[in-house]
């Protein structure tokens, strides 16, 4: 595994006068070669400081590249800092006065005496053309470790990553392409650290690796693989999303693009029943997303703007599943006395009538969400015979 650092140097970019794209551009450069990073780095134009910084990010990793501080300025201290780094002095190169001397003619312009230190490189570095600007890039070897110094001025610095530097690092690393492919299992009313307690241990795997996003009684698991192909990805992702689906049964809803309400939808479908749905104070949340994936055959909806009661509800949902011909009614109310919101859920059949209370005290903002999956839920686990 090759390991890299990037150093931006640059006053400006702390000063937060500019922003950093450089570092968001070779990172993903680099991904995709499949070299890892590990630290970004940003300094002001102080030739000590960026010389130490440098220095440490060579002792930590294969390759350094650093951006900026090129230029033909006293504030341009790159090329002395790096000679710094390996105590070497800075030589002219007669051939880069002359590129830069035929750069400014093709402009029309005159080099000062200033655009002389562009031609200097530390001893032991060896020059990157640069076409598309005055600086000369350069980069130094030294064993199996490498810096490389690229421009600061965003168009040059992609040139040259482009026509020299990747593959450069490819030959001199003998890397490959990667991609990086994820695979994403949705669960539901089980919270981040049970989940955490049941595969924990996945979650140190470095390749794929598992990661969990939490969400109001929701949780994703995400698997991501790195590989040279896809079908490489499948196969280090496929044993690690099978032992998760083994693990956790009955709380995964669905994978990647499948969101609650299509999978509750999609098990109506199959199972052919019609659902009512008579919601309070969800501001018609449940039934608007399921009528994004059903018609009016599968979903019917009332919505209640008052608060009602438990006892009212249960006579609207019985009336509601008459006059519809609905299988299963789902009844839901969501109060709030200001910092806990309270769900209120019901579902009738032909047979029974369950119902359940229940409070949450996360954000005020995440409670509708939180009742969304709490009662779709139900749902779900209802028509898995599971309530
Ligand atoms: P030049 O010879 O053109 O001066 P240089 O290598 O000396 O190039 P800098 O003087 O450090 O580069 O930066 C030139 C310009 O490039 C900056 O004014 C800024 O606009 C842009 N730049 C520098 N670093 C970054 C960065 N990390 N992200 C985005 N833009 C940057």
């Amino acid at each position: 595994m090759t390991v890299a650092e990037l150093v931006t140097i640059g006053t400006e970019l702390l000063l937060g006068e500019i922003q950093d794209t450089n570092s968001k551009y070779i990172a993903r450069s680099l991904r995709d070669i499949g070299v890892d990073i590990y630290r970004l780095t940003t300094i002001g134009d102080n030739p000590s400081r960026i010389t130490h910084s440098l220095q440490a990010a060579l002792m930590r990793s294969d390759v350094v590249i650093c951006t900026g501080g090129l230029g033909p300025t006293v504030d341009d201290p790159t090329r002395q800092a790096v000679a710094d780094v390996f105590n070497v002095p800075l030589v002219y190169h007669e051939e880069l006065w002359e590129d830069i001397l035929a750069r400014y003619k093709t402009f029309n312009r005159v080099p000062t005496e200033n655009n002389k230190r562009q031609a200097f490189l530390p001893a032991n570095g060896v020059a990157i053309p640069n076409p598309v600007g005055t600086a000369p890039a350069f980069y130094v070897e030294l064993g199996i470790k490498t810096i490389i110094a690229l421009p600061g001025v965003p168009r040059e610095m992609e040139y040259l990553m482009e026509t020299f530097v990747i593959d450069y690092l490819k030959e001199r690393y003998d890397l490959q392409e990667q991609i990086i492919k994820a695979w994403v299992i949705h669960t539901i009313s089980k919270g981040e650290s049970a989940i955490d307690e049941i595969i924990g241990e996945m979650e140190t795997y470095s390749n794929p690796t598992v990661g969990l996003v939490a969400y109001p009684n929701q949780t994703d698991i995400r698997v991501t693989a790195k590989a040279s192909s896809s079908a490489e990805a499948d196969a280090l992702m496929r044993p690690v999303v099978e032992e998760i689906r083994r693990r956790l049964g009955d709380y995964i809803y669905g994978e990647n693009e499948t969101t609650l309400e299509a999978a509750i939808v999609r098990m109506l479908k199959e199972q052919k029943l019609r659902l009512a749905i008579v919601e309070s104070g969800t501001k018609s949340e449940i039934s608007n997303k399921l009528k994004l994936h059903a018609n009016d055959d599968i979903i019917r909806t009332e919505h209640l703007e008052s608060y009602i009661s438990d006892e009212t509800l249960k006579s609207l949902m019985t009336e509601f599943a008459e006059l519809n011909q609905a299988d299963l009614v789902l009844g839901v109310r969501l109060s709030s006395d200001g910092q806990t919101q309270t769900l209120y859920q019901a579902l009738l059949d032909k047979e029974s009538f369950w119902h359940d209370q229940r409070n949450y005290a996360g954000p005020i903002g995440d409670g509708l969400r939180w009742a969304f999956n709490a009662s779709l839920d139900s749902v779900r686990r209802k028509l898995n015979k599971q309530i």
